[in-house]
């Protein structure tokens, strides 16, 4: 008894009995197969990429429903924001245009609630309070980051602090409203054209993140 090579092992019926439930759990084990690597393909490949980590770890994790609350957490942590902070200042904190350049020459789209002849205030695109407006001064001058602020910038910053109460007033947040500059690579800065975040519209807590 015994397979010669070549030879499918339970070719003969007569020699095997259980032929036919093994040829359907074989048949099962194939299909199941075929659809583990059928979901690594998608995995792989339908997940766009900036998100297929957070995506992979969403499917991964056994216990996790799509409950919104949830998958805010998870975001939160699977995103490498100190990362990707630090690869925008090693590749973009050389004083050359930036994203925000595009949105104060009308090149690229954004929802601009407040201007004057010096600042812009516009939408977070990524908001994370249900009032979040970055204010920006319109001329750079060097202002990359707070980090590079010379004397001669005074009177910028000061306007700009002066102009993050005008905007939390035309928001409906005076009364409660956080101002944050985020300043290089440990503060995870990921444009390198000064700005202040203006975030409201929800109980703060301290200490930040
Ligand atoms: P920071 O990480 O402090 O440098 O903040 C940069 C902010 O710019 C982030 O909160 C982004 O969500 C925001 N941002 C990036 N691109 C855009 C855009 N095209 N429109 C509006 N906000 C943007």
């Amino acid at each position: 008894m015994g397979c010669r090579p070549g030879q499918a092992w339970n070719a003969s019926p007569h020699q095997f009995s259980f032929g036919a439930p093994v040829k359907a759990m074989a048949a099962t084990l194939t299909t199941a197969f075929s659809l583990f690597r059928f979901s690594r393909v998608l995995r792989a490949y339908a997940i766009p990429k900036p998100f297929s980590k957070l995506s992979i770890d969403v499917l991964r994790a056994p216990s996790y429903s799509l409950r919104p609350e949830r998958c805010v957490c998870h975001i939160t942590a699977s995103v490498n924001e100190e990362a990707s902070a630090k690869a925008a200042a090693a590749s973009v904190d050389n004083g050359g245009p930036t994203i925000f350049d595009k949105i104060i020459a009308r090149e690229i789209p954004s929802t601009i609630i407040y201007e004057d002849d010096k600042v812009l205030a516009f939408r977070d695109i990524n908001p994370q309070a249900p009032v979040h407006v970055l204010l920006i001064p319109k001329f750079r001058d060097g202002l990359t980051q707070l980090g590079k602020a010379e004397s001669r910038h005074a009177e910028i910053l000061g306007h700009l602090l002066y102009a993050a109460k005008v905007v939390a007033e035309k928001e409906g947040i005076v009364d409660g409203f956080r101002v944050v500059i985020n300043n290089g690579p440990e503060a995870c800065q990921s444009v390198y054209h000064l700005h202040l975040h203006i975030l409201g519209g929800r109980q703060m807590k301290w200490p930040p993140g």
